[in-house]
């Protein structure tokens, strides 16, 4: 790989005898934007606090360019981190908050006025110079703590959940603005989230974690039209997954159909688990179908409906335009390139079929039409 920045090589940790990193290793590129997305205590912020210097690894190297940064402290290191909270001084004026780092480096008084002006006026802040942090909203706060980290110039900003604690709006906004910040500045950022959507709409890469493991590095694209496993494919967006067997190269079977594909390379009726988009699924008449089913719920998502198709007992969610009442017998049909293979894994049979999705809302129906009849 072109350029690379940073490095995490092998990188293990425990806590209190708990694995919470296993053998991490990470390129990331200069100027890249990457990611790192999974549930809650995947592990994410500590493989950041590893790279900001405030968490030693049991194993494993950190490598910046080609310095071992292992031993260097982190005021030393060539990063800055974002916090969720922002960790604002709120004793110091918006200014002062954004100098800090530049005084601290002894940087001359014309050039720390200078480039807290140029930070002010990239983040939409000037004339907020003497205001007091308590007097500021959650975005404005934000908008301080991104000039702050970055009137220092790092080379690379460590970014954890920094939009967790605004409002959607703000958040949707504060990401197209962070991004432009990035691009603007050419700084690398390592960016924490557990919102899949934050995640693809703003990444060069993304490294999706589970358990302390990566289960995938790779483009937005990539991740969302190639997982490499049921936890990816089932974490990022809605997917139908299921049991299948490849009989031969571009030829899968399942749900008792057998379905051209564009995947090859496995073996002779390997077992595999066959991801499909739910915006991928064509409803045709019933006779037409490769797959036939009957419709269990419908939702009205603005956009499109989602519909629960029951088939052959493994409940399928389809996206789409045309309305089918609830009771309604369906064709479904699959293009080939809508079908994803993936090998099994130890996530394979854990996700992938709504039941519990259309029961939850056959008992709500349930108990709406016996309101109605009450
Ligand atoms: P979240 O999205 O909730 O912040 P995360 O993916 O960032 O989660 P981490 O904060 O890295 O997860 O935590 C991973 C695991 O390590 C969690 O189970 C957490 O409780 C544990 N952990 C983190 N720091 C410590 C610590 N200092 N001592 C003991 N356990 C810790």
């Amino acid at each position: 790989m072109n350029n690379v920045l940073l490095r995490l090589r092998n990188i293990s940790v425990k806590f209190d005898d708990e694995t919470i990193l296993d053998d991490v290793s990470l390129e990331i590129c200069d100027k890249e934007f990457v990611t790192l997305l999974g549930p809650s205590g995947c592990g994410k912020t500590t493989t950041l606090r590893i790279i900001g210097g405030f968490v030693s690894p049991d194993k494993g190297e950190v490598w910046f360019e080609n310095g071992l940064l292992n031993d260097v402290p982190a005021h030393k290191r060539p990063v800055n981190t974002i916090f969720q909270k922002y960790a604002l001084f709120p004793n110091l004026n918006v200014y002062e908050n954004v100098a800090f780092g530049l005084r601290v480096k002894k940087t001359p008084e014309s050039e720390i006025k200078k480039t807290v002006h140029d930070m002010l006026s990239m983040v939409n802040l000037l004339g907020f110079e003497r205001r007091d942090i308590s007097t500021l909203s959650g975005g404005q706060q934000q908008r301080v703590a991104i000039a702050r980290a970055l009137a220092v110039k790092p080379r690379l900003l460590l970014l954890d959940e920094p939009l967790g604690a605004l409002d959607l709006k703000l958040r949707k906004d504060m990401q197209v603005e962070l991004k432009n910040i990035q691009k603007r500045l050419g700084i690398t950022f390592i960016y924490v989230t557990h919102d899949q959507e934050e995640a693809l709409s703003m990444s060069d890469r993304v490294v999706v974690m589970n358990n302390g493991v990566i289960q995938q590095i790779g483009t937005p694209e990539d991740i969302y039209n190639e997982p490499e496993n049921a936890f990816v494919a089932d974490f990022i967006g809605e997917s139908n997954i299921v049991d299948g067997v490849m009989l031969e190269d571009y030829k899968a079977q399942f749900s008792g159909h057998t379905f051209e594909c564009l995947d090859k390379g496995y073996a002779p009726k390997e077992q595999v688990d066959v991801v499909v988009r739910p915006e991928d699924v064509d409803i045709v008449p019933v006779e037409q179908g490769m797959l036939k089913g009957t419709v269990t719920s419908v939702t009205f998502k603005g956009v499109h409906f989602e519909i629960i198709v029951d088939i052959g007992g493994f409940k399928w969610m389809v996206q789409t335009t045309d309305y089918q009442p609830v009771g309604a017998n369906i064709g479904l049909f699959i293009e080939p390139d809508a079908i994803h293979i993936m090998k099994k894994s130890e996530y394979s049979g854990m996700y992938g079929d709504y039941s519990s999705f259309s029961e939850d809302f056959d008992k709500l129906s349930d108990a709406e039409e016996g309101s109605d009849n009450a």
